[in-house]
């Protein structure tokens, strides 16, 4: 298996994902292979996107690593270390004890992720509560400061009120404030603000950042957006259909994708650097439009530089210069810049 050059070589990774596969399918059903041998490494206090479309695996890879998928009809390969242990094979015990004190996970829908029936401000002392030795006064003064941390003002007050007379920025800062209560080395937020408006997404976007800086936690940014990757992260892996495609630097991605995955979602967003009256792109086709990678590249279908190696024949993930690529025909390292404008 090929892994990346690490600029840290000087420190041990603290999360290393290595073919990472999950296949559901119960008995009689057909199997899908949502996530396929996928490897990544974190390293203390780094930043580490995990980009692409819906369906192809994301979620799943997040929640094979927090032990969250169901015992029934999934089938788990590959290793998870961290700190000395593979968290695929740990007990539930084990892990719910790493969870929310070691690493923690902040999801998309904070309606269905706080507790309807419980006030925001036990949620978030409870947690503090139930990893650390605090006493309940102890909790609710830090659970307030928690929350004036993420930017809900007045806190004192916002700590007896229940989830539903809070907005969903309001919520996701919430969200924040319990994923972050006790000092996590490793936060993985899975598309965070993707259920908010636009404003409010940059402000919460905005607060994440600034609490991971703050506590030195390592991130783990799951989403579907090149543009929220650019402004956050040291490192860009990019998934199609369960498998990576591109893994590289945010520089070197961003400068020069080679993928035509990766070229098609940055051609798909707006850039602030390109030229006044630059057209938006859309990958043509939808993600559900695939192959099985036993029978050739799963982009092949949608690539505007397929040939026909790409059908028949799946590319594996090689070292490309500084980066990994699985691709027989990749872009041009100056294509880029000749076709924003073309
Ligand atoms: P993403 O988060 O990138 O949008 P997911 O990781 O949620 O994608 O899903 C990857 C693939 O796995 C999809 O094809 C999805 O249908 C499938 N999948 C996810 N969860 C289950 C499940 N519990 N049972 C069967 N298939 C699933
Ligand atoms: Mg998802």
């Amino acid at each position: 298996m090929t892994r990346l050059p690490s600029a840290r070589r000087d420190q041990e990774p603290l999360l290393a994902v290595r073919d990472l596969s999950v296949t559901f399918g119960l008995k009689g059903q057909r199997t899908v292979a949502a996530v396929d041998e996928v490897s990544f490494d974190i390293y203390p206090g780094q930043h580490v996107g995990l980009v692409g479309e819906s369906g192809s695996g994301k979620s799943v890879t997040s929640l094979a690593i927090m032990g969250l998928l169901p015992d029934r009809g999934v089938r788990i390969g590959g290793e998870a270390r961290y700190d000395g242990r593979n968290l695929l094979t740990s007990s539930g015990k084990e892990m719910s004890r790493l969870r929310g004190r070691d690493i923690a996970m902040v999801f998309q829908d904070p309606m269905t992720s706080l507790n309807p029936v419980v006030p925001v401000g036990l949620q978030v002392s409870e947690v503090i509560r139930r990893h650390e030795q605090a006493s309940k006064r102890e909790a609710r003064a830090r659970a307030a400061d928690l929350l004036q941390r993420v930017g809900i003002p007045d806190p004192v007050r916002r700590l007896k009120e229940y989830p539903h007379q809070l907005s969903g920025g309001m919520r996701q800062r919430v969200l924040i404030a319990i994923a972050l209560a006790c000092g996590p080395k490793l936060l993985i937020a899975d598309e965070p603000t993707t259920a908010l408006d636009v404003t409010i997404q940059a402000q919460v976007l905005e607060v994440l950042k600034e609490l991971v800086a703050d506590t030195d936690a390592a991130l783990l940014m799951i989403t579907p957006d090149l543009g929220i990757v650019a402004g956050l992260c040291d490192e860009v892996n990019v998934m199609y259909s369960g498998r990576i495609v591109e893994s590289a630097t945010r520089e070197r991605l961003f400068a020069s994708p080679r993928h035509p995955y990766t070229n098609g979602l940055l051609h798909s967003i707006p850039r602030l650097d390109s030229r006044r009256g630059a057209q938006l792109t859309p990958i043509p086709g939808s993600p559900t439009q695939t192959i099985p990678w036993t029978e050739g590249c799963a982009f092949a279908p949608r690539c505007r530089n397929r040939i026909e190696t790409c059908v028949g024949e799946a590319p594996a993930l090689e070292a490309d210069g500084d980066r990994l690529l699985r691709c027989f025909n990749p872009a041009d390292r100056g294509q880029d810049s000749q076709e924003v404008g073309a």
